[in-house]
């Protein structure tokens, strides 16, 4: 398998997996018309038997780009869990153990922990999930080095690497523009996107109208105080550092698949789950 592009700038991988992509997209599109919604044209993806090779998949992605929602309702669609690693370390952090005393102070000073740390409290969450009899997963937020990378190709059989990708100018406004209910804790967006398709058609046209506050939460809206042009734009540049060696090793391992976001999540899922789709039950072990 090679490297890939999906999404409106590029172009798709095959012709024959895109005649099944388009045909999928086609079905996925009925039932979202139907069944009123994007949530209900997920339930009905094909999930893997026991048979098949388990779904085992890694989501990368910049901060703001919408890849913990995106992971959660693919997991959810293809019944495997969403494994966040900034989930686990805080819960073994908040469980009070030693090994999360450690942990404490490096996340705290917002810097990386070290590989064996972080393995090893995925290998203890991917160990558990195989005593359960969970039939694969997808990884949020590891691996976060080229060394986590290359130990957790070894370890275990990935069928698919999804780097999801956004212009970086919309990914200023979308973080920009996040909000906070401080009285009920539910997320909104004020950011009304739109850029116009670049005129040789290299670049798609990006719609992503605003999710706004209802009327109630509208007086107690609050902004993150790292919600700042220049703070984004410096953990974009982190990020940028840290994903690249990544992103080049799974690209190198023929396991990624570029897929660019121009759109709203209701709009982007169905374009997402047919091509997730062609992927499941492909696993492989790096030689
Ligand atoms: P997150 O919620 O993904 O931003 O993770 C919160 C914190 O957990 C990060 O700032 C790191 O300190 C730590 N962490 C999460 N995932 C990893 C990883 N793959 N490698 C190293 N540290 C991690």
């Amino acid at each position: 398998m090679s490297s890939v592009s999906h999404g409106a700038r590029r172009g798709w991988r095959s012709m024959p997996s895109a005649l099944a992509a388009v045909a999928n997209l086609k079905a996925a599109l009925d039932q979202l018309a139907t069944a009123g919604g994007p949530q209900a044209g997920l339930s009905s993806v094909a999930t893997p038997s026991s048979t098949e090779s388990p779904l085992n998949w890694v989501f990368l992605g910049p901060p703001g780009v919408g890849k913990g929602t995106y992971a959660s309702r693919v997991a959810k669609a293809f019944g495997v869990p969403h494994i966040a690693t900034g989930d686990l370390i805080r819960a073994e952090i908040k469980s009070g153990s030693d090994f999360g005393a450690q942990m404490k102070s490096i996340v705290n000073s917002g810097k990386l922990l070290p590989d064996e740390m972080v393995q090893q409290v995925l290998h203890q969450r991917l160990a558990q999930g195989r005593r359960d009899g969970e039939k694969g997963f997808i990884l949020d937020g590891f691996p976060r080095t080229r060394a986590q990378a290359v130990e957790l190709v070894r370890s275990t059989p990935l069928s698919l690497v999804l780097n999801m990708s956004l212009r970086e100018e919309v990914l200023v406004e979308k973080c920009m523009g996040r909000r906070l209910c401080k009285h009920c804790g539910k997320n909104y967006n004020v950011a009304d996107i739109y850029l116009p398709a670049s005129p040789d058609g290299s670049r798609a046209a990006i719609v992503m109208p605003p999710l706004s506050p209802p009327p109630e939460c509208a007086p107690h809206l609050e902004t993150r105080a790292d919600d700042r042009e220049d703070v984004i734009r410096h953990r974009l540049e982190v990020y940028k550092q840290e994903a690249t060696p990544v992103e080049d090793f799974f690209r190198a391992q023929g396991l990624l698949v570029d897929f660019e976001i121009t759109a709203g999540i209701p709009e982007t899922l169905p374009l997402l789950m047919p091509l997730l789709q062609s992927y499941a039950g492909a696993g492989r072990r790096a030689d």
